[in-house]
């Protein structure tokens, strides 16, 4: 039996997590947190026999306490105290942003698996992350499908036999729409995501291909592997989730029908792999898979993460801040989807790529560059 703590478990990743504990007679819930929705977490909580629960925002956790008779933790502490405190084998953080950095950090301190869906704390955390997982001896398992993907691959195979990681786009809903056309694209255009169904914040990071420049600082962290040697294709159906390029001229790839409980299933049991009712590949039917480069063009966020990854030190946390203000910012009407790419450059520039000191240097950094992004998109800080 493995007992799970789900961080963000009211959200899109979260309630599919709880879908999959409840088909593995293997897992159990422990511990559940989430930001506001206390409704949704209260009655989780009760689905899954749950006695320990966090909510970030303080009224919440009060309309908690007067239907839940279990313990209630409020505020961002109270998610790290219940982390620390739940003992579970493995937390899944599905937080969204970089919200989720003191989380992943209390996980692997406490000595347990990280499963990872909240990339933004890899890509703000970077090493601070890695080194805690080496330093605490537990697993940091990629829930972001390509990097479970390339995970999978790359069981066996010895670094100096792998040429390249290739991560796959599916190219979001503006894929074959001209420049004017994507600068004027309205939230609701942008939410229409063709293969996936996501959370708001990372469905408009997939419009921008920001989300697959998170991907590659992602990658880079995990994997050990230098920027030149992660590339990105556009596969438009979503299907092959990762490949890896061997030195002998073989890839390798990763393939299924989209379905985050998959490699969510992955992370929660590895190294078993217990049965899913997760729909099948059916090839009985013609299939086209196509892959094509990524146009940088008229998505520039893919290489402002790049280049952000490649400076190095706090340059892909202030990239991400920058990025979750602007992806706001646009989802409240203050500015348009065409100006998300030069709030995120302003604040590249304006904050540099100094090395990385600590946990309170991180935080510094992201605060600074939210205020940056803030003002240069006009919006409140
Ligand atoms: P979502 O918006 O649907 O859910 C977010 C969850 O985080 C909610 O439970 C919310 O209550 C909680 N939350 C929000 N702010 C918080 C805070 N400050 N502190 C603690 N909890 C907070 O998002 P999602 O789509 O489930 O994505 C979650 C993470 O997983 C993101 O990092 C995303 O990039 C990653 N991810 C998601 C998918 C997907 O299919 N949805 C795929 C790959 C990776
Ligand atoms: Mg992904």
């Amino acid at each position: 039996m493995r007992s799970v703590a789900i961080l963000g478990a009211t959200g899109s990743i979260g309630v599919q997590a709880l879908d999959v504990v409840a088909a593995q007679p293997g897992l159990r819930v422990r511990a559940l947190a989430a930001h506001g929705n206390h409704a949704r977490l209260v009655a989780s909580a009760a689905e899954h026999g749950v006695r320990s629960i966090a909510l970030v925002d303080p009224a919440a956790a009060a309309a908690a306490r007067r239907s839940f008779s279990g313990t209630v933790l409020e505020g961002a502490e109270g998610v790290v105290e219940l982390v620390r405190g739940c003992g579970a084998d493995v937390v899944l953080n599905a937080i969204v942003g970089s919200a989720g950095l003191t989380a992943s950090l209390a996980a692997l301190e406490s000595g347990g698996d990280l499963a990872l869906a909240n990339k933004e704390s890899l890509v703000a955390g970077g090493r601070l992350v890695t080194d805690a997982a080496r330093a605490a001896g537990g697993r940091l398992l990629p829930v972001d499908s390509e990097h479970a993907a390339l995970a999978q691959c790359l069981a066996g195979v010895a670094p100096d036999e792998v040429e390249s990681l290739v991560l796959t786009a599916s190219g979001g809903p503006f894929w074959d729409w001209s420049h004017e056309r994507i600068a004027a694209a309205t939230p609701a255009q942008a939410l229409a995501h063709p293969t996936w169904s996501m959370g708001a914040k990372i469905t408009v990071d997939s419009a921008t291909l920001m989300n697959k420049g998170l991907e590659v600082i992602e990658a880079h962290h995990l994997f050990g592997v230098d920027y030149p040697a992660i590339e990105v294709v556009v596969h438009r159906q979503s299907v092959v989730h990762g490949m890896v390029r061997l030195r002998d001229g073989a890839v390798l790839m990763h393939a299924g029908l989209p379905d985050m409980r998959v490699p969510i299933s992955w992370a929660l049991s590895h190294p078993r792999r217990p049965a899913t009712n997760a729909a099948r590949l059916d090839l009985a039917r013609p299939w086209s898979l196509t892959f094509e480069p990524p146009a940088l063009d008229r998505f520039p966020c893919l290489d402002l993460a790049r280049r952000a990854g490649v400076s190095g030190g706090v340059a892909p946390c202030a990239l991400n801040a920058a990025n979750e203000v602007a992806v706001g910012s646009f989802l409240s009407g203050a500015i348009g989807f065409g100006e998300i790419p030069g709030v995120v450059e302003r604040v590249l520039d304006a904050v540099g790529s100094e090395p990385v000191e600590s946990i309170a240097h991180v935080l510094a950094v992201d605060a600074r560059a939210r205020a940056i992004a803030a003002e240069t998109a006009g919006v409140a800080a």
